[in-house]
């Protein structure tokens, strides 16, 4: 998949963000010395996929806070619109009309055709991971946003996973096509783990790729239908 540089989409995102309703910036430029002295240090240039969107949830600030510890895992989750609109549960608009209803947030939503949007960006924490505990360490105990990189797919889990959520007689009519997760949604999912961990030096492994419901004990994604081994190298 092609990759450009997110130095390109972070200066685009700020020209975006800025002209969201932000007043007009003064025509003139700055001191070329001004320039020099704000600018960050080089780093070494930092790839997103093709698909990722800039797609901020409103304003940058709600839902998220500026990232305090580097993150040292990524969460796996699923999500839908389907108890809003049944017929209709990966309707973009709609699924992402949960995330600002529920007042929480997420990294990345990654859709059914594999396309990976940006909602948060990498350095501020998402709320997605709600209470939860994680190698029974004081230091995550229902802090785990402050620790991780949260990734949603759009996909529904078994019947038991989803039954907070339906009857089972609705559960029974949804196509056999949207349980479960796509092809295109491994593949992009994949490529978009292997990058965050890459430039976050985390662990390619299931100790540090964990699934919502391995941290939090009242959640279900992304269940037994998520193949942990489509997305980490040597699983089984
Ligand atoms: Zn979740």
């Amino acid at each position: 998949m092609k990759k450009r540089e997110i130095g390109i989409l972070l200066l685009l995102c700020l020209v975006l963000t800025g002209c969201a309703g932000a007043p007009a910036e003064p025509a003139t430029e700055p001191p070329v010395t001004e320039v020099i002295a704000t600018e960050p240090p080089p780093t070494e240039p930092i790839t997103v996929y093709e698909g990722a969107i800039e797609d901020y949830l409103g304003e940058i600030t709600d839902f998220s806070w500026e990232q305090e510890y580097p993150p040292e895992y990524v969460m796996i989750h699923f999500c839908s619109a389907v108890v809003n609109h049944f017929d209709d549960p990966y309707n973009y608009d709609y699924v992402r009309q949960t995330f600002t209803d529920a007042e929480v947030s997420i990294h990345y939503l990654v859709d059914r055709d594999g396309q990976i949007f940006c909602f948060i960006p990498e350095d501020r924490s998402a709320w997605h991971a709600g209470y939860g505990t994680w190698l029974d360490d004081e230091k995550y105990t229902n802090k785990m946003n402050k620790y991780s990189i949260g990734i949603e797919l759009m996909g529904m889990g078994t019947y038991e996973e989803m039954s907070g959520y339906l009857h089972k007689w609705q559960y029974k009519k949804i196509p056999q096509e949207d349980l479960g997760f796509t092809d295109a949604q491994y593949e992009a999912l994949a490529d978009l783990v292997a990058d965050i961990c890459r430039r976050h030096e985390i662990p390619l492994d299931r100790d540090h790729i964990i699934g919502h419901d391995e941290f939090s004990p009242k959640k279900r994604d992304p269940g037994e239908l998520f193949d942990w081994s489509r997305i980490i190298p040597g699983l089984e």
